[in-house]
């Protein structure tokens, strides 16, 4: 570390008062981001961007971004201390994933200087909000199996497809889009990356309403879209490369150094009740089985946390195994689910709230635990983490496949006809 770098205690020091002065309690919508309705939802966004705005203001933006793209240059130590000295503070909870983590740091490894210069301040101050298009209707696990196509035109490309479960795409400013350029190589030799303003003619975007009634996730429909060469991130056909780095950093999630949120800030402990507050609602507080739920409970909270502490550290370092990101991925996905499953078996009978008012009353658990495998899922499922656990990490033998080495135009999609 360079002698000119401010220490990480003399910056906490300072980052506290600046935090204690300029950001309040931390919110509800902060903590669960699904507003009561659109209205609210759009109020909830433009507060997010006038808080990423005061903290560009303040100098405690983008804390592990080079200076010449607006940030502060220091380390993820320090990002680290902000985080721990936000702990119960409002923050722009909307910017931190996947707009800073996985857009921006991906933006930050395979941008041009051009593409950094245009996007990175403008994220800084709060004036773009960026989704991840990866995931289309033929499926999402298989991400290089992309078939929403890009064609060269001239200096243009023109998408056509569609890309699915977009979360926030309806409110969003720019997105990150994976399309397939070459059908005549294999699957991960043919793709490329793209920056897209998602708010232009030939994109249609459609809202996807789901069990608990919110509409975050949608889709979008490409038809002849116009994306200019300058606009296309990394080499032509190598999307793969820029994807294998944007999934590690989509892994990372709030774990990631570019990300500003408190510390302590995950899973159970987020949203909602405690296990202690529920249990003591359900007057559960003297049974055993009780209180080994809870112990269970904290047990899940302390390992998420102490994990993520020793990945971050291990890939701050250098050294680490950057698919150790993986392990966390996994560990946060089964805690979260295991967590809201102990949080309802706590609330026992009182469980089944179905109104916002019954859950007050009660404590009541229901809507989380039917949601809890949305956990599992989002951001790349469990299972799939599990496989690059075991091939990228442990070693172990590849599963077999029948689509490397075949160029991808041949490779059999969809149900067989006849
Ligand atoms: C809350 C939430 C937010 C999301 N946000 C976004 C977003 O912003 N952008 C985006 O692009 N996507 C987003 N997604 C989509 C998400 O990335 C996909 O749902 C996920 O990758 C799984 O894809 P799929 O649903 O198409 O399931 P499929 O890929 O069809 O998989 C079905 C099942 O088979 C399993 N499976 C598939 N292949 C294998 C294999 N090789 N080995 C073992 N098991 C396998 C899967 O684990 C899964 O259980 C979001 C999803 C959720 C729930």
């Amino acid at each position: 570390m360079s002698d000119d770098i401010e220490s990480v205690e003399d910056f906490r020091l300072r980052a506290r008062q600046w935090i204690t002065e300029n950001f309040g309690p931390i919110q509800p919508w902060d903590l669960d981001q699904n507003c009561e309705n659109d209205e609210e939802e759009l109020v909830a966004v433009a507060r997010d961007r006038a808080l990423q705005r005061k903290l560009f203001d303040g100098g405690f933006a983008g804390l592990c971004f080079p200076r010449e793209y607006g940030g502060q240059g220091l380390t993820p130590a320090h990002q680290r201390a902000f985080n721990e000295e936000l702990a119960g503070h409002e923050f722009p909870s909307r910017f931190a994933v996947p707009t800073f983590s996985p857009c921006a740091a991906v933006l930050l490894e395979y941008g041009t200087p051009e593409q950094k210069a245009r996007h990175i301040p403008a994220i800084l101050k709060g004036e773009e909000v960026w989704v991840q298009m990866l995931s289309e209707p033929g499926g999402g696990s298989d991400v290089a199996g992309a078939t929403t196509a890009a064609v060269r035109d001239g200096d243009d490309w023109i998408l056509n497809g569609s890309k699915v479960w977009t979360s926030r795409a309806w409110w969003a400013d720019w997105g990150l889009c994976l399309a397939r350029t070459n059908w005549n190589v294999p699957k991960h030799q043919g793709l490329t990356v793209f920056l897209l303003p998602l708010h232009q003619p030939g994109i249609e975007i459609h809202r996807i309403e789901r069990l608990n009634g919110e509409s975050e996730a949608c889709q979008e429909f490409f038809s002849d879209v116009r994306i200019p060469d300058s606009d296309r991130m990394g080499e032509i056909d190598a999307g793969w490369t820029v994807g294998t780095r944007w999934m590690y950093h989509e892994r990372i999630g709030h774990n990631s150094p570019y990300v500003t949120r408190p510390i302590g800030l995950s899973g159970a402990a987020a949203e909602g009740p405690t296990p202690v507050a529920i249990a003591r609602k359900a007057g559960r507080l003297e049974d055993p089985a009780a209180q080994e739920l809870i112990g269970e409970a904290r047990a899940l909270e302390i390992v998420t946390h102490e994990l993520q502490r020793r990945l971050a550290a291990a890939a701050a370092s250098g050294k680490g195994n950057t698919d150790s990101s993986a392990i966390d991925r996994l560990f946060r996905g089964m805690a979260y689910a295991r967590q809201k499953t102990i949080a309802f078996d706590l609330a026992g009978s009182t469980a089944a709230g179905w109104t916002e008012e019954e859950e007050e009353a009660t404590g009541a658990q229901g809507m989380d635990f039917l949601m809890r495998q949305v956990s599992c899922i989002g951001g790349g499922t469990t299972e799939i983490a599990r496989n690059v656990i075991s091939e990228r990490v442990l070693g172990m033998p590849r599963e077999p496949s029948g689509d490397r080495n075949v160029p991808f135009r041949d490779v059999p999609r969809g149900p067989k006809r006849g």
